[in-house]
């Protein structure tokens, strides 16, 4: 797998006349290495890959890291890159420009005997499309998402805080075999529940209360990502009304997933339904991103991308409206693009949940 992902790299690297790259952002290092350790670098030439770290994780590099020559370096770190550069007459290093601070971009530069590149989202772009392992493991993290939604349907009763009900739903995913939450979940009750990324506070969940869930976990290395909006109690006319708006246009753009379509036309269909209902101006975000080793990565779901859906992306459907002083809904799937059309990873239901 890693060897796989080594050779398309090298493909990028030939077009872009690199000699090498250096990989040292944790998320980009690990995806091309198996390595599941932070704070090591790799460079990865055209015929050889060398993995870099140091002597606390030298026997754990040695154990995950297969496609790859380890070497154990002592600081500091740019003296060691010079010292490769020269072993492979490296002329052209691509860089991750996103992860290189200004302080170390200088540094290198300085010790560095090489030209450097910035990769310009090389790595993230490659990370788009998932493979079959990746898939695997991001149904099982949701699969965790979805219990962690029902045992939390059990457990909400008004009067609770949306820190209390944040902090149940955790445990309980991480009892599962969550390793962490991919974000800290958001837990926005009430009229709180306009804020599109209201995280728990110590608001008290009360009876007509509309109350967003918005969270995911990270399982072997991946994200997930699911909202779901229930009301505490009986909903009102206008409650009822927005609820219904914003899974129309979720649904609609869902079943519209397929290879081919581009993000600005998908996104468009769920606008569209929101707007015509009159609600246009209080859907303020796009409609997805993609997901992966972050929660948050390529591609864009929205009005600026004209990026065309692929199989293996792994997308979220989540249309909103948000109502200032009153209330919102959002509703949000993680789906797969499938060779001819799309399987959602959530199974919870989207239905108005209304907590008696
Ligand atoms: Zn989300
Ligand atoms: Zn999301």
């Amino acid at each position: 797998m890693f060897s796989k992902r080594i050779e398309t790299l090298r493909k990028v690297m030939a077009e872009r006349g690199l000699d090498a790259v250096l990989l040292q952002g944790d998320v980009n290092r690990n995806y091309m290495s198996g390595f599941k350790g932070d704070e090591s670098y790799s460079i990865i030439t055209m015929d050889k890959a060398i993995f870099i770290t140091d002597s606390r994780f030298t026997e754990q590099a040695t154990q995950e890291v297969k496609d790859y020559e380890v070497r154990e370096y002592q600081r500091p770190f740019e003296a060691f890159l010079d010292k490769i550069v020269k072993e492979f007459n490296i002329k052209k290093l691509g860089f991750e420009e996103n992860v290189l601070t200004y302080e170390l971009y200088n540094s290198y530069k300085e010790a560095v005997s090489c030209e450097l590149i910035p990769l310009n989202g090389v790595i993230e772009t490659l990370r788009e499309i998932k493979c079959e392992k990746e898939i695997e493991i991001m149904r099982k993290a949701q699969n965790i998402a979805d219990k962690g939604f029902e045992h939390i349907l059990k457990f909400i009763k008004p009067g609770m805080t949306e820190r209390e009900i944040g902090l149940e739903l955790e445990f309980y995913m991480r009892k599962l075999g969550a390793t962490g939450l991919s974000f800290p979940s958001i837990v926005a009750s009430g009229v709180r529940s306009s804020l599109p990324h209201g995280m728990a506070t110590e608001k008290v969940v009360e009876n007509g209360d509309f109350l967003t869930l918005d969270f995911g976990v990270v399982y072997d290395g991946y994200c997930s990502d699911m909202t779901r909006t229930i009301v505490i109690g009986e909903p009102n006319e206008k409650m009822k009304e927005i609820y219904n708006v914003v899974l129309k246009a979720q649904e609609a753009a869902l079943k519209a997933v397929k290879p081919g379509i581009s993000c600005y036309d998908l996104d468009k269909i769920a606008r569209d339904i929101i707007t015509e209902a009159g609600y246009g101006e209080y859907f303020g975000h796009g409609l997805g991103h993609g997901v992966g080793r972050v929660v948050h990565e390529l591609p864009m779901v929205n009005f600026r991308s004209k990026e065309i859906l692929k199989p293996g992306m792994v997308i979220t459907d989540e249309p909103g409206i948000y109502i200032p002083n009153f209330g919102g809904v959002r509703i949000e799937d993680i789906i797969l693009v499938t060779e001819d059309g799309y399987e959602v990873f959530s199974k919870s239901p989207k239905e108005l949940i209304c907590l008696k």
